[in-house]
């Protein structure tokens, strides 16, 4: 999710379906590296999820901090903090979910849109601070190779991971629409319409300033009408979302992660995949599966480890 953060209900999504296999980082395990682990870390915009992960994705510890975002220097002590309480003798790799724009080919982030990280060789920086191999990539990628390998099972190209400047959220779906959220200057893309961010605003505006978006899915649970019409209202800008990833890329194979949109999910779905597949060309649409991360808020970190077993490569 592109990452809207913890709370966000951008699609998981790559392009062209699994159309291949990848390779499954628990599969050529020999016995003697069983016992190895790598850090995975999930930097969001609200949070750092930092965790010990084993080849099969498995978390076996992890811990959450709130993301500096005063400066990149708070910020990566904050990362180098999340790392040093985490690591013991069986780490041997780091592996970073981003949401920003990463050269993949030289390991050096471009720009981010929430957080202050910019124009920094990240990828070095984290090796020669740890004397480990770092692999990094972004977050929205992180959590569908995690979401693949571990979880739901899907959104790869080729069967290969995406690994392009892949930030669904900030597709445009309506000109001139709402500001974006953080950092990014845009105007009506995804993540204001979509994010739990979004759903407390739209809770609000509904049930007064106390509500949220844990209480806009408890109230659709609970049988409240206006509350499962405001989750179908948000499904329906998300499925226009969707729908153009279907029509640029293929897309086939769609995962809803992050804490809103797995629980959310009931309510957001049947209106998401009805506008996806009108508004998909018919080649595209025709397939579309919308499906439930499995590894929820988690999935961030899983995936970030499963690249740090990537990198040992
Ligand atoms: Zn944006």
């Amino acid at each position: 999710m592109g990452n809207t953060g913890p709370e966000g209900t951008v699609p998981r999504a790559a392009p062209g379906g699994a159309g291949g296999r990848l390779r499954r980082p628990g599969g050529d395990a020999g016995e003697g590296r069983a016992g190895e682990r790598v850090i995975g870390v999930d930097l969001g915009g609200t949070k750092i999820l930092a965790g010990l992960v084993d080849r099969g994705g498995a978390v076996e510890r992890h811990r959450e901090t709130p993301t500096p975002l005063g400066s990149q220097a708070e910020l990566l002590a904050a990362l180098d903090d999340a790392v040093a309480s985490l690591r013991d003798e069986r780490v041997v790799a780091l592996g970073f979910g981003l949401p920003s724009q990463i050269d993949q080919r030289t390991g050096i982030i471009r720009g981010s849109v929430n957080i202050p990280l910019d124009e920094l060789d990240f990828r070095t920086r984290m090796s020669e601070r740890f004397g480990l191999p770092v692999e990094i990539d972004n977050d929205g990628n992180a959590a569908a190779l995690a979401e693949y390998v571990a979880g739901a099972g899907g959104a790869v190209l080729d069967g290969k991971l995406y690994r392009g400047w892949a930030e669904f959220g900030h597709i445009v779906i309506e000109v001139d629409g709402l500001p974006c959220q953080g950092f990014c200057h845009g105007r009506g893309h995804l993540e204001p319409y979509v994010t739990g961010v979004a759903a407390t605003r739209i809770a609000q505006q509904l049930f007064g300033s106390a509500a949220d978006s844990h209480r806009l899915v408890r109230l659709a649970n609970e049988g409240d009408e206006q509350a499962r019409e405001a989750l179908a209202g948000i499904g329906h800008k998300l499925g226009a979302g969707i729908a153009s990833l279907c029509n640029v890329f293929g897309t086939d194979f769609v995962v809803i992660g992050g804490g809103f949109g797995v629980a959310g999910f009931d309510w957001l779905t049947p209106a998401a995949l009805e506008t996806a597949k009108r508004d998909a060309l018919d080649t595209a649409g025709a397939t579309l599966k919308i499906v439930r991360g499995e590894l929820g808020t988690m999935a961030g970190l899983i995936g970030a480890g499963l690249l740090a077993f990537d990198a040992l490569h």
